[in-house]
């Protein structure tokens, strides 16, 4: 099916844990490349669900966010990758949480979704199945994981997080969303926050494609990106629908931030913490790229 416009569009985001004050400067220029490149993969025809797991896998292994290479370690010293990936028109979706050392926990999630009948593999399950399909691991987690741009060693122990996220629309007219994090700093070990959870941190249908990022315990709480996707279904606007999410985490104590695309090219990227990184290209508009307002 031909989307009537052949528009495009994609939005992606590196966390809602940024810290006024600090310099994003180097993630700034990430971003623009980043969103360049996948832009150009969207106008050559890419679909968006490849799109945002090649978004994601760049934002995990480049170790300037709190994913992947960047990643936070749990109070026992351990990283434990939480990822996810939803593709609108299929409603398939694919998840990892509290998986330790891969080097990208989209990866597995995706294959997650494609070789298996679940939606969500955890812990040493995770493992194996990353193991026995040939996902790459860390071989020495003590030389491979950073910490990544704007985090200081100080803030360890500190209720310090970053995600890293990615929603697009293809040509075609496809929707999908992809979410990765290391998750908080001294999280306790085993705990799983909103970014693999289908629903609350990663959401695709028909009509929209959403990332959260923030505090997970409240955006959980607060219904997350299916709460914004049923506003938005149900005639709410776009930024209303998220905005009243966003209210929904501020007023349970939390922060939050959230990138959406929707079916007819719309982007919104709100947020209401002190920062979020993040960026979009579109078919009908230059890139953006900015951290804080
Ligand atoms: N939502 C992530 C988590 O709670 C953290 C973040 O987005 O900064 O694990």
């Amino acid at each position: 099916m031909q989307n009537e416009t052949e528009k495009y569009a994609l939005a992606l985001h590196g966390g809602a844990g940024a810290v006024a004050g600090r310099d994003y400067a180097v993630t700034e220029e990430h971003l623009r490349k980043l969103a360049t490149d996948c832009e150009q993969r969207l106008a050559k025809g890419g679909s968006a669900l490849d799109v945002v797991e090649h978004a994601v896998n760049e934002l995990e292994t480049c170790g300037l966010y709190v994913a992947g290479r960047g990643s936070a370690p749990n109070s026992a010293g351990h990283v434990e990758l939480d990822a996810s990936i939803m593709d609108g028109r299929s409603r398939k979706a694919g998840a990892v949480a509290a998986l330790p050392d891969v080097v990208s926990p989209v990866q597995v999630a995706r294959g997650v979704m494609e070789k298996t009948p679940h939606v969500m593999l955890a812990g040493k399950g995770a493992l194996d199945f990353a193991r026995s399909n040939h996902f790459a691991e860390v071989a020495d987690p003590a030389a491979y994981y950073i910490l990544p741009v704007g985090v200081t060693g100080a803030d360890i122990g500190g209720f310090v997080h970053g995600t890293v996220g990615a929603v697009a629309l293809d040509k075609t007219g496809g929707l999908a969303a992809a979410t990765s994090t290391g998750g908080t700093f001294g999280k306790l070990k085993g705990r799983i926050g909103d970014t693999p959870l289908i629903g609350p941190g990663t959401w695709a249908d028909d009509g929209i494609a959403i990332s959260c990022t923030g505090t997970g315990e409240h955006i959980i709480r607060a219904g997350g990106a299916t709460a914004i996707a049923f506003r938005y279904r149900s005639g709410v606007g776009l930024e209303q629908a998220i905005g009243e999410m966003l209210d929904e985490v501020k007023r349970l104590g939390g922060d939050a931030g959230i990138i959406a695309v929707t079916k007819s090219g719309e982007i919104a990227m709100p947020y209401n913490s002190q920062g979020m990184k993040r960026a979009s290209a579109a078919s009908n508009s230059a890139i953006t790229v900015a951290t804080f307002d």
